[in-house]
C-alpha cells in the first residue's frame, strides 16, 4: 500500500526526517513517564499530550501501535517523600499514579498501551547491568555499579555536548569510587530503611536511567521507532539511556527517532518544582478550566517551541471550542489537510488553523472528525460545554426573585452574594437582567440552587 509519509524531528540527527517503522505496519514508541511522588504540574502534561496526538496519528495510519509509557516508582525523591511524611512508599506511589491517570484523562489523553512500573522490571535491569560489566562498559565499586562513560564513543552525540560541556553543565557527583567523574550509577546500595533488591552487588536499587533501558528492551525490543520526552531529559537521562542500550546490544540501534518537546514556561522561565513556579493540572481543573480548553492551549503551540501558559489563551480557547461544539456533528471523516499538517512533524497549530477554515465552511461533521485526531471535540470531553452558562445564572436569578417575593431577605441576599462572587453583574430593574463582569465564572454557581 502506498502510505503517506510522516515526518518527525529527530533530536539525534537534528533534522526533520521521514519516518518508516522498523517493523512493517507496527509502530513502537516509548515515552519516559512520571516519577510518582507528587501531583503532575502543568508542564508535565506537555509530552503526554504530544505523544497522545502522535499515537492517534499512528493508529490512523498504521495497523498496529505499541505505545509504552513507564512509571518510575523507585526513586530517591519518593524515598524522601516517605521519610518526610512517615507514609508507606507503596501508598504514595499508588495514590500519585491514580492522580496522574485522572489528571491526564481529564486532559483528553488515552491510556498508553503498556504502562510498566520500574519495580516490576528489577530482574531485567540486573541482567542488563551484568551484561554491561561483562562487556567492559561498567564496573563495580563499593556496592555501586557505574557505567564507564569513556567506554562508549557515541557518548554526548544525542545531546550534542562535548565531554567538557557535560562536566561543566551536569551536577556530576564526585565520588571516590568513580573512575571518571562523568561515570553514572547503574546500581547503588540500599540501607535497611530504603527499598532494595538482592543483586550480585548486594542489596540495592537501580539508578534512574537503567530503568528505561531495561523496560523499553523488555517491551519493545533492542530497537524500536520513537523515544521521547521533554528536552530537559536529553541530558543526562536520554544520553545515558542511549549509552547503556547501545552498549548492551551493539548494532541494534535503540531508538531510530528521538522526539523532544520544548518546555512550558511561566513568565519566561521553565515551570518546575525546584523553581517553585508551578501549578498543578488539578489546580487548573479545580478552578473550572475545562480539560479540553487546557489541551487546546497546549496544541496551539508547536511542540518544538517553548510555550507560555496564559489565562487569556485559555479564555480564547474556551470561546472557540464552544462555537465549534455547537457546530460539530457525527459521521464525518478527517479532512486531508488536517492529516497533512499532522504528518508534517505533528504541526498542531497548523491543524488548528485548518479547523478554523473548516468551521467557516459550516461542515460540522468534517470539523468534529478532524478535531478528533487531536483529541478535541470528542464526546467524552464535552460535558463542560453542555452546561449553559446562561442557564445557571438565570436559575439563580429566578430563585432570588422568588425569595424576594416571599420576603425571604436572608436567602435573597445570599443568592445575590453568590452571583457577585461568580462575576455576574445584576442589572436590576423590571426584568432583573444580568451581564458577565470581570472574573465571570458560572461554575461557581453550581449547587447554589
Ligand atoms: P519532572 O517534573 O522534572 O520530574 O519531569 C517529569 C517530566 O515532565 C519529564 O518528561 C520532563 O521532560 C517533563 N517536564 C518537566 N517540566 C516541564 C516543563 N516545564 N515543560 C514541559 N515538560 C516538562
Ligand atoms: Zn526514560
Amino acid at each position: 500500500m502506498d502510505r503517506p509519509t510522516i515526518r518527525l524531528r529527530d533530536s539525534l540527527r537534528r533534522e526533520v526526517v521521514p519516518f518508516t517503522p522498523l517493523e512493517p505496519d507496527h509502530v513502537r514508541m516509548y515515552l519516559c513517564g512520571p516519577t510518582v511522588y507528587d501531583r503532575a504540574h502543568l508542564g508535565n502534561a506537555r509530552n503526554v499530550i504530544l505523544f497522545d496526538v502522535l499515537a492517534r496519528l499512528m493508529r490512523h495510519d498504521y495497523a498496529r501501535v505499541t505505545y509504552v509509557r513507564n512509571v518510575t516508582d523507585v526513586d530517591d525523591k519518593i524515598n524522601a517523600r516517605a521519610a518526610e511524611t512517615g507514609r508507606d512508599i507503596r501508598d504514595i506511589t499508588e495514590e500519585t499514579l491514580g492522580w496522574f491517570h485522572d489528571d491526564m484523562a481529564a486532559l483528553g489523553n488515552l491510556a498508553p498501551d503498556v504502562e510498566p512500573r520500574a519495580t516490576e522490571y528489577i530482574p531485567q535491569m540486573i541482567e542488563m547491568i551484568e551484561g554491561l560489566i561483562a562487556s567492559g562498559n561498567a564496573y563495580e565499586a563499593e556496592g555501586h555499579v557505574l557505567f564507564a562513560v569513556g567506554s562508549y564513543d557515541g557518548y554526548g552525540k544525542l545531546s550534542g555536548r562535548s565531554l567538557d560541556d557535560m562536566i561543566a553543565g551536569a551536577r556530576v557527583e564526585v565520588a571516590p569510587y568513580k573512575r571518571d567523574s562523568m561515570d553514572f550509577v547503574l546500581w547503588k546500595p540500599s540501607d535497611d530503611g530504603t527499598p532494595g533488591w538482592d543483586s550480585p552487588w548486594g542489596r540495592g536499587r537501580p539508578g534512574w536511567h537503567i530503568e528505561c533501558s531495561a523496560m523499553s528492551k523488555a517491551l519493545l525490543g533492542t530497537s524500536f521507532d520513537i523515544h521521547g520526552g521533554g528536552n530537559d531529559l536529553l541530558f543526562p537521562h536520554h544520553e545515558n539511556e542511549r549509552a547503556q542500550s547501545c552498549c548492551a546490544d551493539p548494532g541494534a540501534g535503540f531508538a531510530q527517532i528521538w522526539l523532544h518537546n520544548e518546555m512550558l514556561l511561566v513568565e519566561g522561565r521553565k515551570m518546575s518544582k525546584s523553581l517553585g513556579n508551578f501549578f498543578t493540572v488539578r489546580d487548573l481543573l479545580d478552578q473550572g478550566v475545562p480539560g479540553e480548553v487546557i489541551r487546546f492551549v497546549f496544541l496551539s503551540t508547536h511542540y518544538s517551541k517553548p510555550m507560555d501558559w496564559t489565562e487569556a489563551k485559555a479564555r480564547e480557547a474556551e470561546g472557540i471550542l464552544r462555537k465549534w461544539r455547537e457546530l460539530a456533528t457525527e459521521g464525518g471523516t478527517p479532512d486531508s489537510s488536517v492529516l497533512k499538517m499532522l504528518r508534517d512533524d505533528v504541526n498542531t497549530p497548523g491543524v488548528i488553523a485548518e479547523l478554523h477554515r473548516i468551521a467557516k465552511t459550516g461542515d460540522g461533521a468534517t470539523l468534529a472528525a478532524s478535531a478528533g485526531l487531536l483529541g478535541l471535540l470528542v464526546p467524552e470531553m464535552g460535558a463542560w460545554a453542555e452546561a449553559q452558562p446562561g442557564g445557571i445564572v438565570e436559575a439563580v436569578l429566578e430563585a432570588r426573585t422568588t425569595a424576594r417575593a416571599e420576603k425571604d431577605w436572608a436567602r435573597a441576599d445570599a443568592l445575590r452574594d453568590a452571583l457577585v462572587a461568580a462575576g455576574v453583574v445584576v442589572t436590576d430593574g423590571k426584568g432583573a437582567g444580568w451581564e458577565a463582569g470581570p472574573g465571570f465564572d458560572p461554575s461557581k454557581l453550581e449547587g447554589v440552587v
